[in-house]
């Protein structure tokens, strides 16, 4: 079980994301990779997607005044240890979701903030308003003690091309650090090899991650269940380093379990 170290209570994790119906991504991953790891569940909904395992087809965003008000009363309750964004689907929800934050920041018992910068699906379907990228990087970023770009996304955030190698996207977690996070992981899924290399920042250096890469096709959602692996691990774990390597090991399990399933994928789904 995820215990904090200060009280001896499941992790109380919340996820600040997207719905995805068909369960392998947003919140509904998130949710999953919480209770699997012992901890327990919150959610404020940012948006609604239309889709299936193999694509989106829609994108309705919450209204951001309710993406507050969803936000502002769950924290008036509950005690929350660790919060995971993923997708916040346009500006004026990217800029709510900040707003909440940075006021939440100034209190005492403030949670830890893991920032999965969720843009494109890897159906190629855009899930965030090419104008919420700019609010993402000046507002969310310096609020995150975590920030969990792959390849693509951590190019966007910098403005430059994508790391081709190792030692590149080592090189973007550190820049990324001069752009507020505590640290940065830059996962290295897009490049080839026979392992997973992720790349994590912080103020001490940077330390390669490595996890065997899982020959699967269900492969939707890793990002969405790394980085909230990494939200509820964290209050357990001394450091961010070894609160990844365990979600990594807890998502390379999942890979690894994941040809047992049986869903989607068969094109039925995007029939009429
Ligand atoms: N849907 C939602 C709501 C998401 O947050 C994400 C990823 O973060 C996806 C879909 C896409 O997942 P993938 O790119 O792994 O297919």
């Amino acid at each position: 079980l995820s215990r904090t170290r200060a009280h001896d209570h499941p992790v109380v994790a919340l996820t600040v994301a997207g719905s995805d119906p068909s369960g392998g991504a947003g919140i509904q991953a998130d949710l999953k990779t919480f209770a699997a790891l012992g901890g327990y569940g919150c959610a404020v909904l940012t948006g609604l997607t239309a889709q299936s395992t193999t694509g989106v087809t829609r994108v309705h965003p919450v209204p951001a005044d309710m993406v507050t008000a969803q936000l502002e009363t769950l924290f008036a309750d509950v005690a929350v240890d660790a919060v995971k964004i993923g997708m916040t689907t346009d500006a004026a929800v990217a800029r709510a979701v900040a707003a909440v934050l940075r006021d939440l920041r100034a209190g005492a018992d403030r949670p830890v903030v893991v920032l999965d910068p969720v843009m494109v699906a890897t159906s190629g379907d855009r899930l965030l308003a090419a104008d919420a990228e700019a609010v993402l990087r000046d507002e969310l970023l310096p609020l995150a003690d975590l920030v969990t770009p792959n390849l693509p996304e951590a190019a966007v955030l910098l403005g430059i091309s994508p790391a081709r190698d190792a030692a590149e996207a080592a090189a973007q977690a550190t820049a990324l650090l001069r752009l507020g996070p505590g640290h940065a992981l830059v996962k290295g899924g897009h490049l080839d090899g026979p392992q997973a290399v992720d790349q994590l920042a912080g103020p001490d250096g940077v330390v390669a991650l490595r996890a065997p890469r899982v020959a699967t096709r269900n492969t939707h959602g890793t990002g969405c269940t790394l980085s909230s692996a990494c939200a509820v691990l964290r209050p357990a774990h001394d450091g961010w380093a070894p609160a990844v390597r365990a979600a990594k090991e807890y998502l390379t399990g999942a890979l690894r379990a994941a040809d047992d399933l049986v869903v989607g994928g068969t094109g039925t789904a995007s029939g009429p």
